[in-house]
C-alpha cells in the first residue's frame, strides 16, 4: 500500500496528505496579557470646619485576550479551497452610496421639479436595485458553494504533496 502514495514525478515515498500538512502547519493560539495602571480619583475638599479629605489612588487591572491563528508558509500555500462568501454588506453599502448620489446630484439638478416625488422615485429605484443584486448574489454564492466547492474540497482532501520535489498529486490516480 505504501507504493500507492509514491510521487509520480520523482518516485519518492516521502509524501503526505495535504490536509494533514495543513493541519500540522496551522495552530490557534490564545495569549493573555495583563496590564496594570494606576489612576487617582477624588480630590481635596475643604469643609466648613476647616477639614479636608484626600481622594485615593486606585489600581486597575485589565486583562486582554488575543486570539490568533498562526500558519506556516507551507500551510498558507496549501490551504483548502474557500467557500464563497456573501457580498450583501458591499451591495447594501453601494446602494446607500447610490441613494445619496441620486439625492445630491438629482435634487440639485431638478430643484424646480417636485423634489418629494423625485426622492420617492430615487428611493424605490435604489431599494429595487439592492434587492435585485442581493438575490443575484445569493443565488451565485449558493450555486458555487453547493455545486462547485464540494468537488474542489474533495479533490483537496484527496491530494498528496511530495516532500521531496513539491509536486501535488491526486491520491486516486495511482490507485487505479
Ligand atoms: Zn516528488
Amino acid at each position: 500500500m505504501q507504493a500507492s502514495f509514491q510521487c509520480p514525478q520523482c518516485g519518492s515515498e516521502d509524501t503526505r496528505a495535504l490536509s494533514l500538512l495543513y493541519a500540522a502547519g496551522t495552530s490557534t493560539s490564545v495569549s493573555t496579557g495583563v496590564s496594570t495602571g494606576f489612576s487617582t480619583y477624588g480630590g481635596i475638599g475643604g469643609g466648613g470646619g476647616g477639614s479636608f479629605g484626600f481622594g485615593g489612588i486606585g489600581s486597575n487591572t485589565t486583562t486582554t485576550t488575543m486570539r490568533g491563528r498562526q500558519q506556516t508558509n507551507l500551510a498558507a500555500a496549501i490551504a483548502p479551497p474557500a467557500r464563497r462568501k456573501s457580498r450583501a454588506g458591499r451591495i447594501i453599502f453601494a446602494g446607500i452610496c447610490m441613494y445619496f448620489s441620486i439625492m445630491v446630484l438629482g435634487c440639485g439638478a431638478f430643484l424646480a421639479f417636485h423634489s418629494a416625488a423625485f426622492a420617492t422615485l430615487g428611493s424605490w429605484l435604489c431599494i429595487g436595485l439592492v434587492i435585485f443584486a442581493l438575490v443575484l448574489d445569493h443565488r451565485k454564492v449558493t450555486a458555487y458553494n453547493t455545486q462547485v466547492w464540494p468537488g474542489l474540497m474533495a479533490r483537496w482532501e484527496a491530494s498528496m504533496l511530495c516532500q521531496r520535489c513539491g509536486l501535488t498529486f491526486p491520491r486516486h490516480t495511482l490507485n487505479g
